[in-house]
């Protein structure tokens, strides 16, 4: 973004509203309460990306009180790149409303080159986080995630890194990613010794995977963690974006991450029952998918990824009608 581009620099006003309709839900036995619906910037947002684009969603999101923001260092693409994005964004857009913001990073995948640019050493996270907040322009983060476990690195050292980051007050909260229920148990054991704020555990979450609910949940439930559910809409599966075909500017179409033209067919049956069912409650399929994780009281948040601020404005109507009869729910199953 040129932010000296006068054309574009139209002084964002944020709207008085934006605390009005969302839900904030408390993530865990933590102080933080989060909105039901969070915004990820793992596409969207990189050099390859429309920025203006990707502002205006930014703007939407805020005006909609979503205040919680996910990035990861390797975001973008390239890497790092929305990252720095956002930092520009938030220098043009936001600093006024900084401590309006939740705002998260993550370090466990490759990054850069060589032995400590991946995984779960002191080394790598540290370093990581360093350059994390010299791209966004920020003196901390509001909570650090290790992106996915280290089976080689020893688990103590991979907690002992995110509790010496917050001693440094570089993130005031900590969270992992893509843990299973038993690592997760460990982690937390471990946390829980060194009194770190452990608040969040974010994992792949959607009516088309379903791993969390056999023992993730309890588990950190048990534990006083909030879930903040990743990928909630399979990536757009669950909206009615491919009901008619693949559009050429959808993610699928782009095959910049595992979901392929492929997949979509796979699932197109399925899409379309369930889209059916979304449509006697008068609800959107990526209302009914949402709602449909929030319906467990162990999720605190819903983490949707957004290419346009119509998706989110689509997206946030979720909340008007989270209920579902247990006909609903059985036939839902069914259909999964
Ligand atoms: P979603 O499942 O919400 O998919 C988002 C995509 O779905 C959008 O980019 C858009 O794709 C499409 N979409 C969204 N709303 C609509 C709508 N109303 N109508 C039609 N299409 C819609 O989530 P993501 O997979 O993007 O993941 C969300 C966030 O989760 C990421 O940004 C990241 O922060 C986090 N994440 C974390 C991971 C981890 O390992 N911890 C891994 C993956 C994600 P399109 O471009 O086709 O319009």
């Amino acid at each position: 973004m040129q932010i000296n581009d006068k054309s574009e620099n139209i002084a964002y006003q944020a709207s008085k509203e934006r605390y009005d309709s969302m839900t904030y839900n408390r993530s865990g036995n933590s102080g933080i309460l989060l909105p039901a619906l969070s915004l990820g910037l793992w596409h969207n947002f990189g050099f390859v990306d429309n920025i203006q684009n990707a502002r205006s969603v930014l703007r939407t999101a805020f005006d909609l009180g979503i205040t919680h923001l996910d990035l990861a260092n390797n975001y973008g693409p390239p890497y790092g790149s929305a990252e720095e994005n956002f930092g520009k964004i938030l220098k043009a857009d936001f600093s006024a409303h900084r401590d309006e913001l939740f705002i998260a990073t993550k370090a466990g995948y490759d990054m850069w080159p060589g032995p400590y640019g991946n995984w779960g050493s002191k080394k790598y996270l540290v370093a990581s986080l360093d350059q994390s907040l010299k791209r966004m322009g920020l003196d901390y983060v509001d909570i650090f995630y290790h992106h996915r476990p280290d089976p080689e690195t020893p688990l103590e050292e991979t907690m002992h890194a995110l509790a010496d980051i917050v001693k440094q007050g570089k993130a005031l909260y900590v969270g992992i990613s893509n843990y299973k229920a038993e690592e997760t148990q460990k982690a937390a054991k471990i946390l829980k010794q060194l009194n770190v704020p452990f608040i969040l555990h974010q994992a792949r979450y959607s009516m088309f995977d379903r791993w969390v609910e056999k023992d993730l949940l309890g588990t950190l439930k048990n534990n006083g963690v909030g879930c903040i559910a990743f990928s909630p809409l399979a990536q757009g599966m669950l909206t009615d974006k491919y009901l008619n075909g693949i559009p050429s500017s959808s993610r699928a179409a782009k095959s910049l991450t595992h979901l392929t033209i492929e997949t979509v067919n796979n699932n197109i049956e399925k899409i379309k029952l369930l889209n059916e069912i979304a449509q006697n409650r008068n609800q959107k399929l990526s209302q009914m998918a949402i709602a449909w994780i929030l319906r467990r009281q162990e999720v605190t948040s819903v983490l949707i990824g957004s290419s346009s601020p119509e998706q989110l404005k689509e997206n946030v109507k979720a909340l008007d009608n989270l209920k579902f009869t247990d006909e609903e729910l059985n036939l839902v199953n069914r259909i999964l």
